[in-house]
């Protein structure tokens, strides 16, 4: 009776191992052929697109307009703001949106969309973009590590999203990371080096020599002058050269160093709530799309990240206005095989994936 009982007992268990491996298997699989649905969509969106739009076959050319168009906008609203005819505030917020700008043009650049054949335009572009966010490392240097990112996705050998703040769990030390990368970066380098192969807390600092470096040289001499001003009449007692550079400091302030400020904050904000960290297996599991109302601001200082960066993964090579054109119908082909939408209980809980929920 007792034998009976545990042949019994046996065979259950061999059965539930059975249908578990089963299970893994049929999950694996649904999970390989929703990706292959969704890549196989977003490329035919795009054929249709160009069919209808014979005008996107010119990719450098379109490339190229949008960088001259977004460098004019930066220094158009500089000159305004100059002039006195907008006020600091309109000149921070529309210069953030033509350096968002610049950005998706580098994130092409770095995918080698825009004259890859033409080492001269090409390298041209990388360091105007570089100019006009000088608070990113240089693009050059970002290429490698933006390429490891798309294949270290959710894990701890993720640079770029750690840098960034993804992954951390206290709000305020991500808050920090999210506004300030240098000191987001002195106060993770002893965990980077520890948990990243390869990390070096002085390549990265490098590579933002010298446009990165500069910026920050301005940035922290306007703060440290004004901080200085309110316990000394330094304006009364500095001389007339220190003043003048103060007074250029304190334009670029307002044309290019807090337009960056707020843009970096609103991309490094979205990019790190999107993607998982930590329980990724597959491209399914690398990133949530968000759509949220809440993310509005954050979305309008990025070139709209967190609706489209999703796509971007599962097809690298395509400019960003083609995924802003695609995105509205790709989105809900997205959903339907299993792309998760405004994660917010993984944001709660430093990013991590949960393969229970939902
Ligand atoms: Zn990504
Ligand atoms: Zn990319």
């Amino acid at each position: 009776m007792k034998s009976n009982s545990n042949f019994l007992t046996y065979n259950i268990i061999k059965y539930y191992e059975y249908n578990t491996a089963k299970n893994s298997y049929m999950t694996q699989l649904s999970a390989k052929q929703n990706i292959q649905a969704i890549v196989k969509a977003i490329k035919t969106e795009e054929a249709l697109l160009r069919q209808k739009h014979p005008l996107l076959a010119h990719q450098n050319t379109l490339g190229l307009i949008i960088l001259l168009l977004s460098l004019s906008a930066l220094i158009g609203v500089g000159i305004l703001y100059y002039l006195a005819i907008i006020p600091a505030w309109a000149c921070i917020v529309l210069a953030a949106i033509a350096a968002s700008i610049s950005h998706e043009l580098e994130h092409d650049l770095i995918h080698k969309q825009y004259f890859s054949n033409q080492p001269l335009m090409h390298n041209f572009m990388m360091l105007t973009v570089w100019l006009m966010r000088p608070n990113t490392i240089s693009p050059w240097y970002r290429r490698k590590m933006h390429l490891h990112h798309h294949k270290t996705s959710g894990t701890e050998q993720d640079l770029e999203e750690r840098l960034v703040g993804n992954g951390i769990k206290n709000p305020f030390l991500r808050a920090l990371v999210i506004i300030d990368g240098l000191l987001g970066l002195l106060i993770n380098t002893r965990r980077f080096s520890k948990e990243i192969k390869g990390f070096s807390f002085a390549s990265v600092f490098n590579a933002g020599f010298p446009v990165t470096t500069a910026y920050f040289a301005v940035l922290y001499s306007v703060i440290v002058f004004h901080l200085a001003s309110l316990f000394a009449p330094l304006e009364a007692s500095s001389p007339a050269l220190v003043l003048d550079i103060m007074n250029v400091f304190e334009f670029l302030m307002v044309v290019l160093i807090l337009p960056n400020i707020v843009r970096s904050s609103s991309l490094n904000f979205v990019t790190s709530s999107m993607h998982y960290y930590g329980g990724v297996n597959n491209m399914l599991e690398q990133t949530h799309v968000i759509t949220s109302r809440l993310f509005m601001p954050f979305n309008l200082f990025c070139f709209n990240f967190g609706k489209t960066h999703t796509i971007h993964h599962f097809v690298p090579n395509q400019p960003f206005y083609l995924r802003q054109m695609l995105s509205k119908n790709i989105l809900k082909v997205m959903r339907k095989h299993n792309v998760r939408f405004n994660d917010f209980n993984s944001i709660k809980n430093a990013n991590a994936y949960n393969a229970q929920a939902n």
